[in-house]
């Protein structure tokens, strides 16, 4: 591994050099005064990236245990709703599977969602849906706020996987009527893999099984968020990272963030465009381009490894592939994190060179500069 490599992948994402430090350091016991300093500081700096004034879990473990946690904590319901139009939201259907009766609601990955077949699927006995927010195996946004609004009318528990939206993109977890939503460290966020962060309102204590997993139960993590502890031994090193983390995203405040990331996911789209390069998702009224993660269509005559192995080989940036059937059909550059002007360039223009050795691509790199300004 080269110490310089430029990581553009959807996380984990490169670190800012203060976050590498601060997780460097001697090992403070969990039960301390200085430990509760932290956890307090991560509770409280993470609640405006949910948009949310509610409880905040924070378990050792990734992005994927959070989502275990919600889908569990929350499944006293007869039947889940799950909307999959990408890997992470066919994940959500199998854990779902797991603790209860699962309605699959299966959309083309790339395609957007069809807001009346979720509607359809609520009228038609579900008590809970549980969907991804930006779905970063194909990016797309879906309308999280517009799927909230429907389960609303059915009473039904909203459970919402932010994993690359929170920290990245706009979420208003509070103002949308969303009752759980999970973060993971490694993304948006800008810190090491490993932590995952659950926000819940009140609300979705109606929904709290008494026979969830032991360690992802989220009430025991909420009762010890009082008094700013975890129930069993945090991973303490990610604990002082993920609070390094938040005070980066604190100094650049939510609202640059997300326009930064915004202007970066433009100016990557721009790119493609004029490069002649396809955009991946197909959109629809409701749905959006990512902010957060780019994905687009795989020249033909392309193969994965020409372009991503040159790339990695090359210029030692690494970019993501396509999941499962997506293999070798698109490529995903992620914006995510404390990226840089600079790091996007780069990407970009590599990439660029790369395609034009294959004739399938036009200068494009103005277009994109003109985007970042
Ligand atoms: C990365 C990701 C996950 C999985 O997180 P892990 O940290 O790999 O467990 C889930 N959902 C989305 C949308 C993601 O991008």
């Amino acid at each position: 591994m080269v110490k310089d490599d430029l990581l553009m992948i959807p996380g984990p994402v490169k670190l800012h050099e203060r976050i590498i430090k601060a997780m460097s350091s001697q090992m403070i016991s969990h039960r301390s005064r200085d430990f509760e300093e932290v956890f307090e500081y991560c509770k409280n700096a993470i609640k405006p990236l949910f948009g949310t004034s509610g409880d905040i879990a924070i378990i050792s473990g990734s992005g994927t245990a959070g989502m275990e946690a919600a889908v569990a904590s929350f499944s006293k319901v007869r039947k889940i709703t799950v909307v999959d139009n990408g890997k992470f939201g066919e994940r959500f259907a199998k854990i779902g599977a797991k603790y209860t009766e699962v309605d699959h609601l299966r959309f083309e990955w790339g395609n957007s969602i069809d807001l009346e077949k979720v509607e359809e699927s609520l009228a038609n006995g579900s008590e809970a849906i549980a969907f991804v927010h930006n779905e970063t195996s194909t990016g797309i946004l879906n309308p999280a706020s517009e799927i909230a609004r429907i389960a609303r009318k059915y009473n039904a528990l909203v459970i919402m996987d932010g994993i690359t939206s929170v920290g990245g993109d706009e979420v208003k977890m509070d103002e949308w009527e969303i009752d759980v939503a999970v973060v993971g460290s490694q993304k948006c966020i800008g810190a090491p893999p490993g932590l995952a962060a659950v926000a819940i309102n009140e609300r979705a204590w109606e929904f709290y099984s008494e026979s969830v997993p032991y360690y992802l139960d989220l009430k025991a993590y909420v009762k010890k968020a009082e008094s700013n502890q975890t129930p069993y031994t945090p991973a303490v090193p990610l604990f002082l990272a993920f609070a390094e983390a938040l005070r980066i995203i604190e100094e650049e405040g939510i609202e640059n963030r997300v326009e930064r990331h915004r202007k970066f996911a433009r100016a990557t789209r721009v790119w493609a465009e004029s490069a002649g390069l396809e955009l991946f998702p197909a959109l629809n009224e409701h749905s959006s381009y990512s902010n957060t993660v780019t994905a687009i269509k795989m020249p033909d005559g392309v193969a994965d490894k020409d372009l991503r192995g040159t790339l990695r080989e090359e210029y030692g940036i690494t970019i993501s592939g396509g999941q499962e059937h997506l293999k070798g059909k698109i490529f995903r550059i992620g914006h995510m994190g404390n990226v840089t002007k600079r790091d996007l360039v780069a990407t970009l223009s590599a990439i660029e060179d790369i395609l034009s050795r294959k004739n399938v691509v036009k200068p494009a790199l103005h277009a994109a500069m003109e985007e970042l300004g």
